[in-house]
């Protein structure tokens, strides 16, 4: 069964359990705001996307905040301040406006916002291939809507390196952009992408060598593609697994799980080899119905592995099917605070931070709370 569906947890829970969340703390502000989100625009904002992320862009004590544009939250953004029932919460919030390189075109009339997005204050993100073999209802990451901002005209389907390198030389230039982070829908080649990832790389570094990149592809098969992805010149590498809970990842991701841990395993120990200690990570959603102790025991293995396990409350967005048809909520806000203080706590032990690694979520890390406890 579901955390979601065990807990019951449903929106107008969460806020009862948020108003005894002990508010003053600034962690519980922030997680609560990680999971209720906000009501209001920010000016920087992203609607559907490959993997578990939806949300406006804010700076929130100082660090990058992705957090859900939520109709029904009780936080309410008002210019730089953000509200909890009309009241002030003592957090520090700054809106990041849109970059000036979205107002860019390629020469074939392509808008350069459809090519990569900012995310945060100053990472540029693209999915270069926006489609998935693994869209098909029966087989989709239930989190993910990935062909939904291709359909809604929010993107383009593939992304040309060539186009890639333009948009990147623009957003460093006009908009101080300080790394990269290229991910992928799943293609049916045996590298499930991986080298057109490859290519993106080599072309982007060709005009703007010192933006450091991070890609983000599943097992790619032959690992000696990894060390491709190095030459070609990537910096770090995610390759997300979200579950380490085969009944979870099952049921979550049926089309990614037919990729064994085993295989996963093989492909970090290698990517370790090849991109180095804490240069590799892994999403860990909370709250797909995991077991917390589990959650945690395995992201200890990983950091012992050299690998930064980036620990995510599961947020449902509209358009994924575990919203349309799961109708599962968010997970509670004590379990996300919770993983997230111990996973940190491990971290900090063995001197992995996210913002040592040179580019990638973790090195953002706005859609996680790990960075407001020393992760
Ligand atoms: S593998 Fe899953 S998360 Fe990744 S693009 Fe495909 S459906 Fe989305």
């Amino acid at each position: 069964m579901l955390e979601t569906e065990r807990s019951g947890a449903r929106p107008e829970t969460l806020e009862t359990e948020r108003s005894g969340a002990r508010p003053e703390q600034a962690l519980s502000a922030r997680v609560d705001l990680a999971l209720l989100g906000v009501r209001g625009s920010p000016p920087l904002r992203r609607t559907a996307g490959a993997g578990p992320s939806d949300d406006g862009h804010l700076i929130i004590d100082g660090l990058s905040a992705a957090v859900p544009r939520n109709p029904l939250s009780p936080y309410v953004l008002d210019g730089d301040r953000v509200l909890l029932d009309g009241e002030e919460t003592g957090l520090e919030v700054s809106a990041i406006e849109r970059p000036a390189f979205y107002d860019l075109r390629t020469e074939t009339g392509v808008a350069y916002e459809k090519i990569a997005k900012l995310h945060g204050r100053d990472v540029l993100a693209t999915t270069v291939m926006q489609t998935c073999i693994r869209y098909d209802e029966s087989q989709r990451c239930r989190f993910c809507t990935i062909e939904e901002s291709l359909r809604s005209g929010a993107t383009v389907a593939v992304k040309k390196p060539t186009e890639l390198a333009e948009v990147a030389e623009a957003a460093v230039r006009l908009d101080g952009v300080k790394q990269m982070v290229m991910t992928t829908g799943t293609s049916a080649a045996k590298d499930r992408g991986a080298k057109h990832l490859a290519r993106c790389v080599r072309a982007v570094k060709a005009v703007v060598p010192d933006l450091p990149i991070q890609v983000q592809c599943e097992p790619p098969g032959d690992l000696a593609t990894l060390s491709e992805l190095k030459d070609a010149g990537a910096e770090s590498i995610g390759i997300h697994i979200e579950s380490l809970d085969d009944s979870v990842r099952r049921h979550w991701m049926p089309g990614k799980a037919s990729v064994s841990i085993d295989e996963y395993r093989a492909a970090w120990s290698e990517a370790v080899r090849v991109f180095g200690r804490n240069q590799v990570s892994t999403y860990l959603l909370i709250g797909l119905g995991e077991d917390p102790d589990e959650l945690v025991s395995g992201a200890q293995e990983l950091i012992e592995m050299g690998v930064y396990p980036f620990v995510v409350p599961f947020r449902p967005h509209e358009g994924s099917l575990a919203v349309d048809v799961d109708h599962a909520a968010a997970p509670r806000s004590d379990v996300v605070e919770d993983i997230t203080r111990r996973v940190g706590k491990e971290l900090t032990a063995t001197g992995m931070l996210g913002a040592d690694q040179k580019a990638g979520c973790a090195a953002c890390g706005a859609c996680s709370v790990l960075q407001n406890v020393g992760g």
